[in-house]
């Protein structure tokens, strides 16, 4: 019997986003409160952090805005504190924080290579360690960490971000298949070019060093996808969204890109 159910089912869960003040991962938590999941948002900023809270009780889900640095474990441990005091058990893990600076290899200093891999890897694994025991004691859970399709592929001037992002996969990967019998999958969501502050932030850098105009390179990070376009960030934010709901069950270490075809591996 074929039932109605919805493809982006994802019950009444407590989510948790990290970098969820902006960009992708503000999208992302809209779009489960909008399900009536309950969300904490995290990130460095209060500021943002508090705006998202307020746009997500707008939306009649409860949120929960706290800050916390994600390379720092004892940070990421209260933040569980306080989640889990707040709004019960984290089963839905967004790590959506990250950084993407840009340097030629040679002259990237020692520090911006270690910050990189502390944001972009080390944070996503202490936040893998600290909330998956909660996931796998109430039999269910959901990690999505946004990856990017330079997790695949690489490009000039982004050594840092491309090993990190690819280091980021191979944690989804083997985290999959370590959590396979526990109810909870772990997927990676490759997004192309998204059209959020970190984009632009590289299109100023990028037009600086090269005398053209940041709009002039916003159409070349368009023209590198077969759409011709900037993918939004609600975009990404349905995917996980699919990728969290009880019909992906099955869908586990898998990384899916949005891209607009960009990347097609
Ligand atoms: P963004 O710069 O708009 O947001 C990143 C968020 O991460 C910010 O809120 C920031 O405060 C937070 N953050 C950074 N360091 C942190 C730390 N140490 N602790 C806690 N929070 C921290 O970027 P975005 O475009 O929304 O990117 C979100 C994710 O998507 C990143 O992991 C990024 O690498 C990835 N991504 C982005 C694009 C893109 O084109 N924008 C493409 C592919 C992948």
């Amino acid at each position: 019997m074929f039932e109605n159910a919805s493809m982006v089912e994802v019950g009444k869960r407590v989510v948790l986003v990290t970098g969820g003040g902006r960009g992708i991962g503000r999208a992302i938590a809209l779009a489960f409160a909008a399900q009536g999941c309950a969300v904490a948002v995290t990130g460095r900023t209060r500021s943002y952090l508090d705006h998202v809270a307020d746009e997500i009780r707008r939306l009649d889900a409860s949120a929960l805005p706290v800050a916390c640095d994600v390379t720092r474990r004892q940070e990421v441990e209260a933040l569980k504190a306080e989640v889990e005091g707040s709004l019960g058990t984290v089963q839905i893990l967004i790590n959506s924080a990250g950084m993407a600076p840009a340097a030629a290899f040679l002259d990237m200093e020692d520090r911006l290579w270690e910050e990189v891999f502390k944001v972009n890897l080390t944070g996503t694994y202490y936040c893998c360690k600290v909330f998956l025991p909660g996931m796998i004691a109430s039999g269910w859970g959901r990690i999505i960490n946004i990856a990017s399709t330079v997790a695949k592929v690489a490009y000039s001037h982004i050594s840092a971000y491309a090993a990190s992002k690819h280091a980021v996969l191979g944690l989804t990967r083997a985290l999959a298949i370590e959590m396979a019998r526990k109810g909870v999958t772990v997927n990676a969501i490759c997004p192309g070019y998204v059209e959020t502050e970190m984009t632009l932030s590289n299109a100023k850098s990028m037009a600086e060093k090269t005398g053209k105009s940041v709009e002039e390179i916003l159409e070349l990070f368009k023209k590198t996808s077969p759409q011709g376009r900037l993918i939004d960030p609600k975009e990404v934010a349905d995917l996980a969204l699919m990728l969290a709901s009880t019909a992906a069950g099955g869908i586990t270490g898998q990384a899916i890109n949005v891209d607009g075809g960009a990347v097609m591996i």
